[in-house]
C-alpha cells in the first residue's frame, strides 16, 4: 500500500488535503491549524479583550460546538474572560429538541454556563406555527430575524460585551452573494467579522468566519464532538441552498473561491458605520428604523393570520 503524502507541517503521513493552500495535514496538525486560524481571526479583528464577557450562540450544530471548544481553550489562558452559551429554541418539532440536548451536554462537559430561551416565550409563536401561517416570506427569513433579536436580548440581559456566533466561511460567502443578488451592498456591513459598536446592540463577532464548512465538520469529527446532523425541515425552502450548491461547485473548480467572495464582499461593505440606533415605536428594542424588523414581521403575520 502506498503511503499518503507527508504532512506539510510535521512530515507524518497526511490525512487531509487543503486544495486552496496546497497543504497536506495529519490529523493533529489539522486540528492545530483550526485553532490557530480562529486565534488569528480574533486578533486580526481585535475581537476580544482580556476580560471580555462573551455570549456565544450555541445551536448544537458542528460549527457552534467546535467554536465553543476552541473559545473555551482560549479562555483558559485569560482567567478574567468569561463565556456563557445561549441556545435559542425556535420551536421546530423533532429538530431543535435533539440539538438543545446536545448543546446542554456539551456545555456541562466543558463547565460553561448555558441559558436557553425560546421564540414561544419571547414572541408568542414557534417556527412551526410561523411555517404553517399564511406569510409573504420564506420561513428562514422570519427565523433569522427573530433569532438575531433573541440572541441580542439574551446577551444584553447577561451583560455580555460580545455576542459571538459560529458563522463559518461558507455562511459568509453565501450571505455575500445573496446580498449582491438583492442589490443590497449596505447589508454587507453585517458580514464584518469584528462587528460594530451600536447602542443597544451587543457587539457581534464571528471568530469562525475563516473556517470553511468542510473543515469545521472535520474538526468536529476529530474532536469527537457529538453534534446534530439532521437538517431543519424548513431549510429546503431557502434560496441559500442554490447559492450553496453553486459555491461548492466553483470551489471545486477554483479552490479559494469562497475566500475571494467573502473578502471582496468586505471591500464592498460601507467602510464607516455611522448609524445610531433609536428605539422601536412598538417594542422599544433598539433599531435604526421607526419600527424594528421583528415587529414588522410579527405584524405582517398577524394581519395575514
Ligand atoms: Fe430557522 Fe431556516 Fe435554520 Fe430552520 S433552516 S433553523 S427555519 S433559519
Ligand atoms: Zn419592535
Amino acid at each position: 500500500m502506498t503511503q499518503p503524502p507527508p504532512c506539510t507541517r510535521c512530515g507524518r503521513p497526511s490525512a487531509y488535503h487543503r486544495p486552496y493552500s496546497g497543504e497536506r495535514l495529519c490529523n493533529p496538525c489539522f486540528t492545530d491549524t483550526i485553532k490557530e486560524r480562529v486565534q488569528r481571526t480574533i486578533s486580526r479583528h481585535d475581537m476580544l479583550q482580556y476580560d471580555s464577557r462573551i455570549a456565544l450562540g450555541v445551536s448544537g450544530g458542528k460549527d457552534s460546538l467546535g467554536l465553543l471548544k476552541i473559545l473555551t481553550e482560549i479562555e483558559e489562558d485569560h482567567p478574567n474572560a468569561e463565556i456563557i452559551a445561549i441556545s435559542i429554541d425556535e420551536g421546530v418539532t423533532g429538530y431543535r429538541d435533539e440539538a438543545l440536548t446536545i448543546a446542554t451536554d456539551a456545555c456541562k462537559t466543558l463547565g460553561i454556563e448555558h441559558i436557553t430561551t425560546s421564540f414561544k416565550t419571547l414572541f408568542g409563536l414557534t417556527m412551526d406555527e410561523i411555517a404553517a401561517s399564511p406569510r409573504e416570506l420564506a420561513t428562514c427569513t422570519y427565523c433569522g430575524v427573530l433569532r438575531r433579536r433573541a440572541l441580542n436580548q439574551a446577551a444584553r440581559e447577561l451583560e455580555a460585551d460580545r455576542l459571538a456566533t459560529a458563522h463559518n466561511l461558507d455562511d459568509m460567502a453565501q450571505t455575500a452573494l445573496l446580498n449582491l443578488m438583492r442589490g443590497d451592498t449596505n447589508r454587507m456591513a453585517t458580514l464584518s467579522p469584528g462587528g460594530h459598536e451600536l447602542t443597544g446592540f451587543v457587539r457581534r463577532i464571528k471568530p469562525y468566519c475563516d473556517v470553511p464548512e468542510r473543515e469545521s465538520a472535520m474538526y468536529a469529527y476529530l474532536q469527537n464532538l457529538r453534534f446534530q446532523s439532521l437538517p431543519c425541515p424548513y431549510a429546503a425552502e431557502a434560496q441559500r441552498n442554490d447559492i450553496r450548491n453553486f459555491l461548492n461547485r466553483m470551489e471545486k473548480k477554483r479552490p479559494g473561491t469562497k475566500f475571494t467572495v467573502y473578502r471582496t464582499a468586505l471591500k464592498l461593505a460601507p467602510q464607516t458605520h455611522t448609524e445610531t440606533a433609536g428605539h422601536c415605536n412598538s417594542c422599544g428594542e433598539p433599531t435604526t428604523n421607526q419600527t424594528c424588523r421583528t415587529c414588522q414581521l410579527l405584524e405582517q403575520l398577524q394581519k395575514k393570520g
